[in-house]
């Protein structure tokens, strides 16, 4: 497992617009597996490579509860969106911030999957939701861009784990980065 460092609002990596794959090496193999391995390892429900500071058109996205395949886009594609969700949106690139975002409630893309296979998917709410915040990060757009009124600070409750030997440090990562795309 290979954590790669995220980069935070304000990097100019998160402001440029990425290019396209054009062949899937053991290169970029590695950088899929290492971003699925960041996404978990901060608790967000999906990652775009510029995040991680490679300006590759690369996402993924987990936000099933549990033990689903993850969504790994290469190339995405909007094709069509249509509906409109109201809710509360949040990012690993901005940790402890949160803001009110209106996105499509459904949206149909085409993409690669990371053996260059070609497909489509059509999609609802949370997961229409994390497609477009990830599909602008592409575009080098924040989600803050979007916001409605004010960020406001997200601070959640400490869980009852029972692991008391949890560290400080990884309680407080885990919980910064709940939810946040
Ligand atoms: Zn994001």
């Amino acid at each position: 497992m290979a954590l790669r460092q995220i980069r935070i609002m304000g990097d100019e990596k998160l402001e440029k617009v990425c290019r396209p794959v054009t062949e899937m090496t053991p290169k970029l193999r590695q950088l899929v597996q290492d971003m699925l391995d960041t996404m978990y390892d901060a608790g967000g429900v999906g990652l775009a490579a510029p995040q991680v500071g490679i300006l590759k058109r690369i996402v993924v996205i987990d936000v099933s509860e549990e033990g689903d395949e993850p969504l790994i886009l290469v190339n995405p594609v909007l094709l069509e969106q249509s509906g409109e969700q109201t809710g509360q949106e949040g990012c690993l690139s901005l940790p402890g911030q949160a803001g009110m975002v209106t996105r499509p409630n459904h949206v149909k893309i085409k993409s690669f999957d990371e053996n260059m296979q070609e497909f489509e998917l059509e999609a609802d709410e949370l997961l229409a939701r994390a497609i477009c915040h990830e599909l602008d990060h592409l575009e080098g757009i924040m989600y803050v861009r979007h916001v409605e009124g004010e960020l406001f600070d997200v601070t959640e409750e400490a869980e009852e784990s029972g692991e008391e030997e949890e560290t400080a440090k990884a309680r407080q990562r885990r919980r910064a980065g709940r939810g946040k795309e």
